[in-house]
């Protein structure tokens, strides 16, 4: 059998099966038009598996799969890479997590806010780490999604996204204030895979190298 490889469905897909592709891994259907959920390889006996990218570290840390792509956001909310190698920086994706606020607020406009500072976000496990390292203190809103909404509904006095334009934010009246962390996708790998796959896991890895086209991300065991 070959390697099982999670990926993260959305919006990188496209550009993470090309270079799939170039390491051989050609699935039996398109996965973007499928309504399937696991692929086999045409060659190799490889599986690619496609799913929500917040689900994709849970099955690279359990060995569910071997191999997994998603986005740096995600691996920092799971909780780093304590529980699986984190290997290749596919430089797809870019985006960054940043906190922003309503354009007209006084948190914008660098005022004071009163007690505690009330944070949307989906990313409340970074959020915490990102304030408590200021030494701010937080009330954390977790949300699951539209989280630029929060501040206009005075739920919350900022959120903290992923920023790309910036127009998400703009449309609804909202500046970016601080970057938190700069996000692209990763490639992790399976602990055990690492020692007893890897040979298949460091050629995958080493096709990923050059296809992202970056030098970076030998073993770091
Ligand atoms: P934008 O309006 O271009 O700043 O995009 C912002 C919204 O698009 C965010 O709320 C995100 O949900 C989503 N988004 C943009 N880029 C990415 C990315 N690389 N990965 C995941 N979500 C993204």
């Amino acid at each position: 059998m070959g390697l099982t490889i999670a990926l993260n469905r959305g919006r990188i897909l496209s550009e993470v099966l090309p270079m799939m592709q170039q390491a051989g891994i050609e699935p039996s259907e398109d996965p973007e038009s499928s309504r399937k959920l696991i692929f086999e390889s045409r060659t190799g006996g490889h599986r690619l598996v496609v799913m929500r990218g917040s689900d994709v570290p849970t099955y690279v840390e359990y060995g569910a799969a071997d191999v997994g792509v998603t986005g740096k956001d995600t691996i920092m909310e799971y909780g780093g890479g304590a529980h699986f190698y984190e290997q290749l920086d596919l430089g797809i994706g870019r985006c960054r997590l940043m906190t922003a606020a309503p354009a007209d607020s006084a948190l914008a406009q660098g005022r004071d806010v009163r007690g505690p500072l009330r944070v949307a976000t989906k990313f409340v496990n970074v959020a915490r780490r990102y304030f408590e390292a200021e030494g701010r203190q937080v009330t954390l809103i977790p949300l699951s999604g539209a989280m630029e909404i929060a501040p206009l509904m005075n739920l919350a006095d900022c959120i903290v996204d992923i920023v790309d334009t910036g127009n998400t934010l703009k449309a609804n009246g909202l500046v970016a204030l601080e970057t938190i962390a700069d996000i692209s996708s990763r490639v992790i790998v399976n602990r055990a895979s690492m020692r007893t796959r890897f040979g298949e896991v460091q050629s995958l890895l080493s096709v990923l190298r050059d296809a992202a086209g970056n030098d970076e991300g030998g073993w770091r065991g």
